[in-house]
């Protein structure tokens, strides 16, 4: 272990290191209790590639009791892993861990053992880039696996020997290729080798934490593709999710023209990119391949009603944008009526994203010009005119009233109805529908 080589001595880099003030203090307090303790993992990582970071993980000689009683307001988030979340001032809670060895693995779970040394501590991380330490008083970096020469050359490199750590975790192998792809670094070649030979026994992790990995891999990469090109690559979607087995370059490209989410309030961006996903599936396909990665069931139905309408509404969507002339606003209603008023933001921003992954630069310009104007009358159409049966002006009481017999003629009457305000929205008032459904009325009775 060579300290003193290039990034290697044990400052270069610290003046980029400020954690806030408020995680300070904990370590500050721990460090003057007698505890060694050291910011270790993202922030540490992130710090020196210059990306800011909240989460100032720390790391200590403390046992869980004692970090407990050191601070008044405490989290037992992990307690058996030797994580203890304390609360600062402002009540963020920062994550404590105890100096901890694994003594057993098994590609699932770990069973980690307190008493180790920082350097142990360091030794069980998966990648050289997350096994770097800070100091705060002494303002020192420990970084045995020389994390910063692979910071520099970008690399993403397993600590010790890859293969021997994928198989104690498989998990690392999706992280590896999320870590790649959100700090655009190479994959060392021997980790790569390690990805591959995993891929194969990823169906013994729990698909919580895939799901979780793809979840994380959709709000933290800016260009999500290159990390589910990975996934496809290297085998991992045949064996966690073989219907995605061959997802076509357009559709990873579909995700890269898909903006993360930033902040809880534009989760919807993250809806839209696993949407994404899904879209060359059936939607029945799509439903169960959702389910099986422990998706939520609001989550699956979402996405599982978003795929069922692209296939009927994106075809005719497509060709009308790439069509000389634009759509007829008829058109346009009957697409926001099928598609449903509430989603329509939605599913115009995948579609906007995954035509322009299947054009040239050329065709894109025209049809970008084309998708605006689309946005702007759609959302029109959304706002202001009828297109779900609740917006007609007369209700299922009025058709009984008119004539038309109570159960599933009902529902298809009011349907009849919507189809023909569809095409005029004039049409959408109380007299002219209740003549109209007599006539449905009539018809009915001669049926
Ligand atoms: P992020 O910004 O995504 O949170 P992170 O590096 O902080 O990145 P975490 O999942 O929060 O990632 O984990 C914190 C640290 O714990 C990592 O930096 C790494 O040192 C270690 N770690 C996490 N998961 C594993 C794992 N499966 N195997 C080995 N070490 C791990
Ligand atoms: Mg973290």
């Amino acid at each position: 272990m060579d300290k003193d080589k290039g990034l290697s001595s044990q400052t270069d880099g610290a003046e980029l290191l400020q954690p806030p003030a408020s995680v300070l203090e904990i370590a500050r307090r721990l460090i003057r209790a007698g505890h060694e303790s050291w910011f270790v993992g993202g922030a540490v990582r992130d710090a020196l590639l210059g990306h800011p970071n909240l989460d100032w993980d720390l790391a200590t000689a403390a046992t869980p009791p004692q970090v407990q009683r050191l601070f008044r307001r405490t989290v037992p988030v992990g307690i058996e892993f030797g994580t203890v979340g304390v609360l600062d001032d402002a009540g963020v809670m920062h994550e404590v861990t105890t100096f901890r060895r694994d003594v057993r693995t098994d590609g699932r779970h770990a069973v980690v053992e307190f008493g180790a040394s920082l350097e142990e501590d360091l030794a069980r991380r998966d990648f050289t880039i997350n096994a770097i330490a800070y100091g705060p008083d002494s303002r020192e970096l420990r970084d045995p696996f020389r994390g910063r020469g692979d910071l520099e050359h970008r690399l993403v490199r397993a600590v010790g020997v890859a293969a021997d750590r994928m198989r104690e975790d498989r998990l690392r192998a999706l992280r590896a290729i999320r870590f790649a792809a959100r700090f655009q670094f190479a994959i060392e070649a021997e980790t790569w080798s390690a990805i591959l030979e995993s891929a194969p026994h990823l169906g013994r992790l729990s698909m919580e934490r895939v799901q979780q990995e793809i979840e994380k891999t959709m709000v933290q990469v800016d260009r999500p593709g290159s990390a589910f090109r990975m996934w496809r690559d290297s085998g991992a979607l045949a064996v966690l999710a073989p219907p995605l087995a061959s997802l076509s370059d357009v559709a990873l490209a579909t995700l890269d023209r898909l903006p993360r989410a930033r902040g809880t309030a534009q989760s919807q961006r993250t809806a839209n990119r696993m949407t994404a996903l899904f879209l060359e599936l059936t939607p029945a396909v799509a439903r169960a391949t959702l389910r099986e990665l422990r998706f939520s069931n609001d989550r699956m139905r979402w996405i599982g009603d978003f795929v069922e309408r692209w296939h009927t509404v994106s075809p005719a969507m497509r060709d009308a944008l790439l069509a000389d002339t634009p759509p007829s606003d008829a058109t346009v209603r009957r697409w926001v009526a099928a598609i449903g008023r509430t989603r329509v933001g939605a599913f115009l921003r995948v579609a906007e994203a995954r035509f322009g992954a299947e054009l040239d630069e050329e065709t894109r310009a025209v049809f970008s010009r084309a998708m605006r104007s689309l946005y702007r009358r759609a959302w029109r159409v959304a706002l202001r005119d009828p297109v779900e049966t609740g917006d007609l002006a007369l209700d299922g009481g009025d058709l009984m009233k008119a004539g038309i017999k109570a159960g599933p003629q009902l529902g298809a009457a009011l349907r009849s109805l919507l189809d023909w305000v569809l095409e005029d929205p004039a049409r959408n008032t109380h007299d002219q529908l209740l003549a109209r459904a007599r006539e449905l009325a009539a018809d009915q009775s001669h049926a």
